[in-house]
């Protein structure tokens, strides 16, 4: 056997093109590590391959010794960390401890100050920004030319010493050091951004989303996208530790109705046909459980064409989940548990409690199916001691509601009558609003004083629960539109009275939704989750007589007032799934048409299963305690549906339209 300097020298010998390899030589084993001048480059031309050839052959005997060469993944791990040519070290990772280490750095110039004599230059990278400096004295004349002319956003690589900042800059984690640049080069030139690539910039909304790469470099935006990768993280490790696996569904489908429109693309093999892209994968999870998979989860795109109210995108991401062998309990908890997980994980909160609040009480005490229970407010119905006097308003209203505004009564008569005026706005609806004022000394003054006495307004208060000092604000009308009317007052009054705390949180569960929603224009009743949800035990017969009273095993989780999931148990055989159908208005024909496949399915032995699917993008966004979802997307689509950056959607050529057999028939 070679003795341990002969092999290293064959080595060094053979492996004289990569200079910087290591050979730690031991009884039984060879272990071969690679520097940190290794090309990274050399890393994509299987490395091992390549060391174990040289290696193997024939001069060096290894034959009692086996070579231990680094898997791939772990090299390109290293290379990242470590090897890389282009640097040893990000931009927010030197410190005092750093100071005489020789390094290199690439990055995008952030800022440069050039004082004549001395050129100071902010290097930025994702990981943070170390300033870099070039000075008369020690730096060359060309090597000064060059750095005085470096442009915002210039990609470059430096080499140099780490030194002790003269002047230290506390406000950042790289504030004690900078670089003495010994090595300058630009890796490529840049335009002038369009606006300046900082947390606080001065462009709008329209500018960086055409330019939202240059956008993503910001701090604001990057983070939220690494806050998303992670949240996506917790999710998975927390689901797949449950038991779930992850499944992917097609996109090439058939229409599934979540209630919007379908995304349709035609089908060039199959002349006049078209897919629809999926609202949701509802039928494929639901196809899975048949399947046996038990527990499944998918963090998945979905598609839905519906006019974008603010603040929705046409192509949005779900945790979509469906279990088999499950009641509604058992879909609850576990999804408490994610919720409790992704609190804890992501945000460093723990949170006990997740109360349940029936539908109906929902619609009652806070006019809306998602109310935000980070503070009180509640609905307080009046008819009882408003109507019946001579206030015709009251009167004629299918309902009087109020809620009390704690510490209203400072309120000045501007400032309620501009409270008026935004309930009366269209967005909002309301015709008028009627106010009392509960006075510290226990009386109070209403707008309605005419119709209302003293004892009368003091029944108000006790039903809307006010208190000295509050302001009692009531709205009449159609129940439905009243209880939607008092629900944005009162979530406009706690925006305005800093009661929705973004670092709050106050999830809960909505259970027992109704099993239909009648459509007003209409006249037909439609499925309020969707085609496949299940009545609550017993009611089926109901349908038949009294169909809006129907309620359904179907559950919406509240976060802060936004619906962040939803889901239900299912319809699991085609006996109920067709008395359904026939409800939601298909004649048998269409239903076989459109989802033959799943009752077909129903007749193999389909499991009792439900499930639920959270919304990834709000969720996010709210663990985030942001307001808008844009923010969570890479590249988010404006209201129109439009990336402006891609310009899509556009027209296709004439030659592509006849490949797809498609004529257009412009409305304009
Ligand atoms: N597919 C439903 C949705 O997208 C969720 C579910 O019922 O699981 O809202």
């Amino acid at each position: 056997m070679h003795s341990n300097k002969t092999i290293h020298n064959i080595i060094r010998k053979k492996t004289k093109y990569l200079p910087a390899i290591l050979i730690k030589i031991e009884t039984k084993t060879i272990t071969i590590v690679l520097t940190k001048k290794v090309n990274v480059l050399f890393f994509t031309k299987n490395p091992c391959l390549i060391v174990k050839n040289i290696l193997l052959s024939k001069k060096l005997n290894l034959k009692k010794r086996s070579i231990t060469i680094h898997t791939l993944p772990y090299l390109i791990k290293f290379a990242h960390q470590n090897f890389n040519m282009y640097r040893s070290h990000n931009c927010g990772e030197l410190r005092a401890s750093h100071i005489n280490t020789e390094v290199t750095l690439a990055g995008w110039v952030q800022k440069s100050r050039d004082k004549g004599f001395i050129v100071w230059v902010d290097l930025r990278d994702r990981y943070g920004i170390t300033q870099l400096v070039f000075d008369e004295e020690r730096t060359s004349k060309t090597m000064m030319e060059q750095a005085q002319n470096l442009g915002r956003e210039f990609v470059i690589q430096v080499k140099g010493n780490v030194i002790e900042r003269a002047s230290k800059n506390p406000n950042i984690p790289t504030g004690d050091i900078e670089i003495l640049v010994s090595e300058l080069n630009i890796l490529n030139k840049a335009l002038l951004p369009p606006f300046t690539i900082e947390d606080k910039t001065d462009g709008g909304e329209d500018i960086r989303m055409k330019y939202r790469y240059l956008d993503i470099r910001r701090n604001p935006v990057k983070n939220s996208l690494i806050f998303r990768a992670k949240v996506a993280q917790e999710v998975r490790n927390y689901l797949s530790n449950d038991g779930f696996t992850e499944i992917e569904t097609p996109y090439l489908i058939k229409s599934t109705p979540e209630g919007a429109r379908d995304f349709v693309v035609p089908s060039r093999m199959n002349e006049g046909e078209f897919y629809a892209l999926p609202q949701s994968p509802q039928t494929f999870k639901q196809l899975l459980m048949v399947g046996g998979m038990d527990k499944y989860f998918q963090i998945v795109k979905c598609f839905r064409d519906e006019d974008l109210r603010a603040d929705r995108q046409p192509e949005f991401t779900q945790i979509d989940c469906e279990m088999a062998f499950v009641e509604q309990e058992d879909i609850l908890n576990v999804f408490e548990g994610l919720t409790r997980h992704l609190l804890k994980e992501v945000n460093g909160v723990e949170i006990e409690k997740f109360p349940r609040m029936l539908y109906d009480d929902a619609m009652r005490l806070y006019g809306n199916d998602k109310p935000d229970i980070r503070f009180g407010m509640e609905f307080g119905e009046l008819n009882e001691v408003a109507q019946h006097k001579d206030f015709g308003v009251f009167n004629n209203a299918e309902l009087v509601v109020g809620i009390a505004v704690p510490g209203g009564n400072t309120y000045t008569r501007k400032e309620i009558d501009a409270l008026i005026d935004w309930v009366k706005r269209p967005q909002v609806g309301a015709l008028g609003m009627v106010y009392s004022r509960c006075n510290d000394d226990g009386t109070f003054k209403s707008s309605v004083d005419k119709f209302y006495d003293q004892g009368d307004l003091a029944k108000w208060a006790e039903v809307t629960d006010a208190k000295a000092g509050d302001l009692i604000c009531v709205l009449s009308g159609d129940k439905n539109k009243a209880r939607a009317q008092l629900s944005a007052l009162r979530m406009e009054l706690a925006t305005r009275l800093g009661l929705r705390d973004p670092k709050v949180f106050a999830p809960l569960w909505v259970i027992d939704f109704p099993l239909l929603e009648l459509d007003e224009e209409t006249g037909h009743y439609h499925a309020m989750h969707h085609p496949f949800t299940s009545p609550k035990p017993g009611q089926i017969e109901l349908l038949d007589t009294n169909p809006g009273d129907v309620k359904a095993n179907a559950y919406d989780l509240v976060l802060n007032g936004n619906e962040i999931g939803g889901g239900s148990i299912r319809i699991h055989d085609k006996g109920t799934q067709a008395i359904m159908f026939k409800h939601l208005g298909f004649t048998e024909e269409e239903a076989k048409a459109q989802f033959g496949f799943l009752m077909d399915a129903f007749e193999y032995g389909a499991p009792p299963h439900g499930g639920l699917a959270f919304g990834l993008d709000r969720l996010v966004a709210i663990l985030g305690g942001q307001e808008t979802i844009r923010d969570f997307i890479a590249f988010p689509k404006n209201n129109s549906g439009r990336d402006v950056m891609i310009d899509a959607p556009a027209p296709i050529d004439d030659a592509q339209l006849t490949e797809l057999s498609l004529k257009l028939n412009l409305k304009s």
